[in-house]
C-alpha cells in the first residue's frame, strides 16, 4: 500500500526569534513566532507524514494550548511522530518540499537543511529535496513578515 500525505505551514516573522528550517538556524533579523521554535518545514513535514499515515495531525499529538510544548524543539516532535509512525509499519518513500521566503538566500543552507531532515526521519538524504521560492515581495511572506513550507510525502507498507 501507499499513501501521500499533505502538509502546510505558515509562521509570523518577528523580531528576538531564531529563523530554523528543518533544524537548520538560517541567519536572519528575524525569526520564527509561535509557541513551540516555530519551525516551519518541520511543521510541515509532520503533518505531511501524518496526512499520509492517517495517525492525526500535529496539533493533536501536540496541542498547543499545552504549555509543555512552549518553545519545544521540533525535531523532537517529529522523531516523537516517526517512532509512532514506523511502529505502525509505514516506509518514508520520499519527501518534497517547498519553502517560501523571501530572505535569505535559501540555496546556500539547502544542503545542510536536506541532511539534517533526512536524519530526524532516518531515510537517505536522497529521499529528502527542498525547493526554494520567493513571495516576488508581496505580503505577507514577500515582505518578510511571514514564512510558509508546503510538503509532500510518499509512504509505503
Ligand atoms: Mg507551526
Amino acid at each position: 500500500m501507499i499513501r501521500v500525505g499533505l502538509g502546510y505551514d505558515l509562521h509570523r516573522l518577528i523580531e528576538g526569534r531564531k529563523l530554523l528550517l528543518g533544524g537548520i538556524e538560517l541567519p536572519f533579523e528575524r525569526g520564527e513566532d509561535g509557541h513551540s521554535d516555530g519551525d516551519v518545514l518541520f511543521h510541515a513535514i509532520t503533518d505531511a507524514v501524518l496526512g499520509a499515515s492517517g495517525l492525526g495531525d500535529i496539533g493533536s499529538f501536540f496541542p498547543p494550548e499545552e504549555a509543555k510544548w512552549k518553545d519545544a524543539d521540533s525535531a523532537e516532535l517529529l522523531r516523537t511522530v516517526m517512532k509512532k509512525v514506523y511502529a505502525d509499519g509505514w516506509k518514508i518513500e520520499n519527501l518534497d518540499c517547498v519553502v517560501k521566503l523571501e530572505k535569505p538566500k535559501f540555496i546556500p543552507h539547502r544542503q545542510a537543511v536536506i541532511e539534517n531532515i533526512a536524519k530526524v526521519l532516518e531515510v537517505a538524504s536522497d529521499q529528502v529535496f527542498v525547493k526554494a521560492k520567493t513571495g516576488e515581495k508581496l505580503p505577507p511572506v514577500g515582505t518578510s513578515e511571514a514564512v510558509e513550507a508546503f510538503v509532500t510525502c510518499l509512504l509505503s507498507k
